[in-house]
């Protein structure tokens, strides 16, 4: 399993930056042309490759205007190749569940599962018409990535301990030397993002050389419930990750409090514009209302979040030899919009990287992951299974009497669907309500009438049938 590491330039020379930044929009363009040529089911919809592409274009001449050199033009093709069969293999995973949920019968699913796999599915309206809604035509919007390919770059130490990454430039043999605020030597395939006059060095490591590959896993079976004032709560009651609530509000607040004042400075800047003066509408433009200080402090908040969600999910990971827990990077489309609201977009950001680090820490430790389907799972009570009322983060089972955790209860509930015979990952949801209901309707008229019984004389205890 790989993951990526960041290095980042320090101090760069403008000049060697603009340079950077003149051969990431050449290769930017290079990657709009296999967008528009090769983005659609003619393309790699049908399941054409980057050789043949890069092939097709030394035939026709098509590389000779790039105006950058053939590694750099490949390693793009190459790329945005890549990036556009990810774009398919998403609409896949869409399309796969709409499959699930339309059939049951065995054969008609795998018939309808094999044509998606072979690309063959421009053929079946079903299917043609699921690829439509969830394949949005995309089109390139990268402009500021070089990739470099392993042999196509060295990094040196100078005297005073600094290391030096070279990176091919737009002529034959000429290097650019990039100091890197690290001691740690990139290695690898290089994606280079230049943002705001800074180069951020993406590489990839195998996970086995990190040192928490050599944690263990634990050995119990553990349901998650994903949070919002904690990243992750477990069957056992545990919280981890609890600094989550603190980090999404502060961020919230300082979002909308920035949005405030940049909105407010916009105005002036628009009002001064219209009176003519266009000399401090450009002042504020430039010098408050720039996008690299709001980047960078974006940037931090991420990292913030992201340190404290992998720290919760390796608390996790510590006790549980499998962690069962909902497929945090499904998405709900249809039903209702959620609106674009800071919260609402923090919130289904800190999913996303939830769902990454639970992958990709079992993965690294050596437990399994289990995906299991969440429905109503935080509504129905975890030992009689009726339905209860959930008020704020407590529970009320009304038929038990009894008051829970509601996120425990959810967790609890999350990992009894582990083993649940009826309940699978893509059973839709009024499905799951209904399985539910009949459940306890049949436990009830199992139980003995309890309230026409004979009152029991004092001192004999009342013995009831053992439930089945
Ligand atoms: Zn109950």
């Amino acid at each position: 399993m790989k993951v990526t590491r960041i290095a980042y330039s320090t101090a760069l020379n403008p000049g060697k930056y603009a340079a950077l930044v003149d051969q990431a929009r050449r290769l930017g363009r290079i990657r709009s042309e296999v967008w528009q040529r090769f983005g659609s089911v003619g393309g790699t919809g049908s399941g054409l490759k980057d050789r043949q592409v890069r092939d097709r274009w030394l035939v026709d001449g098509t590389h000779v205007s790039f105006g950058v050199l053939a590694n750099a033009w490949k390693e793009t093709v190459r790329d945005a190749m890549a990036h556009i069969a990810a774009n398919l293999a998403a609409a896949k995973v869409e399309a796969r569940r709409a499959v699930s949920r339309r059939t049951s019968d065995p054969a008609e699913r795998k018939r309808m599962l094999s044509a998606l796999a072979a690309d063959r599915w421009v053929a079946d309206p079903f299917l043609a018409r699921q690829m439509r809604k969830h394949w949005k035509r995309g089109r390139n919007r990268t402009h500021d990535q070089i990739v470099v390919r392993a042999d196509q770059h060295n990094s040196v130490v100078d005297r005073r301990g600094r290391l030096w990454l070279a990176v091919p430039g737009l002529e034959r043999r000429r290097m650019i030397r990039i100091p890197l605020s690290t001691t740690v030597a990139p290695a690898g395939t290089l994606r280079l993002i230049l943002r705001d006059g800074r180069v951020e060095v993406h590489y990839q490591i195998d996970s086995s050389q990190m040192r928490s590959s050599r944690r263990p896993c634990g050995n119990q079976t553990v349901g998650v419930d994903k949070g919002y004032s904690e990243v992750l709560t477990d069957s056992d009651g545990a919280r981890h990750g609890r600094g989550l609530g603190e980090l999404l509000a502060g961020e919230s607040d300082r979002l909308k409090e920035r949005n405030r004042r940049r909105a407010k400075l916009r105005s002036i800047a628009n009002n001064a514009a219209r009176d003519g003066d266009h000399a401090k509408a450009h002042r504020i433009r430039s010098n408050n209302l720039g996008t690299v200080k709001r980047d960078r402090q974006a940037a931090r908040h991420r990292a913030r979040l992201r340190t404290e969600v992998f720290n919760a999910v390796h608390r996790v990971v510590d006790k549980a030899a499998t962690v069962v827990a909902e497929d945090l990077t499904k998405h709900f489309t249809g039903r209702k919009r959620l609106g674009k609201s800071i919260n609402r977009r923090l919130a289904t950001w800190t999913k996303g990287v939830t769902a990454e680090a639970l992958a990709s820490v079992s993965g690294r430790r050596g437990s399994a992951l289990v995906h299991v389907n969440a429905a109503y799972t935080s509504q129905a009570c975890h030992r009689c299974g009726r339905f209860g009322r959930r008020n704020g983060d407590r529970f009320h089972c009304t038929s038990c009497g009894v008051v829970w955790q509601a996120d425990v209860n959810a967790a609890i509930n999350i990992l009894q669907r582990a083993g649940d015979p009826d309940i699978a990952l893509h059973t839709p949801h009024h499905k799951v309500k209904q399985i539910l209901q009949d459940r306890t309707d049949r436990h009830r008229t199992r139980l003995p009438v309890q309230d026409s019984s004979p009152a029991t004389p004092s001192g004999e205890r009342t013995i009831r049938t053992a439930q089945p």
